[in-house]
């Protein structure tokens, strides 16, 4: 009789994934008292499900569910960035590279379920990203990582910069062990993080975190867009400072090589791009799920942080936007880079600006910048 498990992990290195464990799909209870203090301390993110049973239970998703096949698709990609050193830009995390993993990744487990279908009758539902469950909890049950103390799923042979999906089936497949943390002493992250996200070994305030400041439509507290620096999308601190990354094995998936952008966002195209030109270029790429406008109140964000006063034209032009969101982040970043200049401007501005919740912002951000003291 064929080994059902041997088959899978031969057809996975196949269709090219790098990592891949089983793990039965028991509910997760042990999870549900942490989402329970999540979600009283207010970082459940607006990305996530508040159902709390429906992240901890695989049957309520597919009713037949068994083993759950969990993968990991390394993204982290041998690239000589080519820093412009001149243009005004801001950076990528690696995760938004290449072409969107949601597609890779999928791409790959389809392809595997239809090595599978060729041998077996099967009911399953594939997710990355996209489901309920909390796909770290899998992963770690599945053998696939280590929680480390960032909070992301460390692989033993290919660190943390990987991507997870998984497959919920119908299956009986032997299970793997599952993995257990091991970054002993070090709190290298803790110390690195810009934002102190990281506020405990383990404990991540979403809420602080970069990488989803740079999704969030929320309104970001000024003190955090300070520290975002140039991140235009995602973060990588924390992984980058990681020792177990340091000599983990490379990825190989060359959809991820950032072909288009070299790993860094062109501010002032950012500016001059129609949406239909910002998706025809940028599509591909996962940081462009929130659309063009998040991505460019983040580079509004850069150009403040970089002081550099080639951007005060641009700035200047774009406090007349139709977007309130952009004229708010160009009034702070014109403060941030010349604080007398940016008063002068916006005080003009006022006289000509329409909506009340701008110039109620305006006149909030004149008193910050006078109370602050560089
Ligand atoms: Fe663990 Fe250190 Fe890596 Fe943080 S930097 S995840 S503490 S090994």
């Amino acid at each position: 009789m064929m080994n059902l498990k041997k088959f899978i992990k031969e057809k996975a290195i196949e269709v090219g994934l790098d990592i891949i464990g089983f793990c039965s799909s028991e509910p997760f209870h042990e999870m549900k008292e942490y989402l329970v203090l999540r979600k009283q301390k207010g970082y459940v993110t607006e990305f996530e499900s508040i159902d709390i049973e429906s992240r901890i239970n695989p049957k309520k998703i597919m009713s037949s569910a068994k083993t759950i096949i969990a993968a990991g698709l390394s993204y982290n990609i041998d690239f000589n960035n080519n820093d412009k050193e001149n243009i005004l830009q801001g950076r990528l995390s690696k995760s938004s590279w290449g072409i969107d993993y949601h597609n890779v990744l999928y791409g790959k487990l389809e392809s595997l379920v239809s090595h599978l279908k060729k041998i077996k009758d099967i009911e399953y539902k594939i997710f990355v990203d996209t489901g309920p469950l909390v796909d770290r909890e899998i992963a770690k049950r599945a053998g696939i990582g280590w929680y480390g103390k960032n909070c992301l799923i460390i692989n033993d042979e290919y660190g943390s910069f990987i991507f997870i999906g998984y497959i919920i089936t119908n299956l009986e497949i032997e299970v793997d062990s599952e993995s257990v943390s091991n970054c002993g002493n070090c709190r290298l992250c803790l110390d690195a993080c810009p934002t102190k996200a990281l506020e405990d070994d383990y404990i991540l305030n979403p809420k602080k975190c970069i990488s989803y400041l740079t999704q969030t439509k929320e309104k970001i507290p000024y003190e955090l867009r300070d520290k975002m620096n140039t991140k235009i999308y995602g973060c990588d601190t924390c992984q980058l400072v990681c020792p177990k990354n340091k000599n983990a094995r490379k990825g190989k998936t060359k959809e991820f090589i950032p072909k288009v952008t070299g790993g860094y966002l062109d501010i002032v195209e950012m500016f001059n791009l129609s949406n239909k030109e910002f998706k025809r270029k940028y599509g591909h790429m996962a940081g462009s799920w929130r659309g063009k406008n998040i991505l460019k109140r983040n580079c509004i964000i850069a150009l403040g942080n970089l002081r550099d006063k080639r951007a005060i034209e641009l700035l200047s032009k774009a406090l007349g936007d139709s977007s309130l969101m952009i004229r708010e982040y160009s009034a702070w970043a014109l403060m941030k880079i010349d604080r007398k200049l940016g008063k002068k401007m916006l005080l003009s501005h006022l006289e000509k600006e329409k909506s009340i919740e701008i110039k109620e912002e305006i006149h909030k951000l004149i008193d910050y910048f006078d109370r602050i003291v560089d």
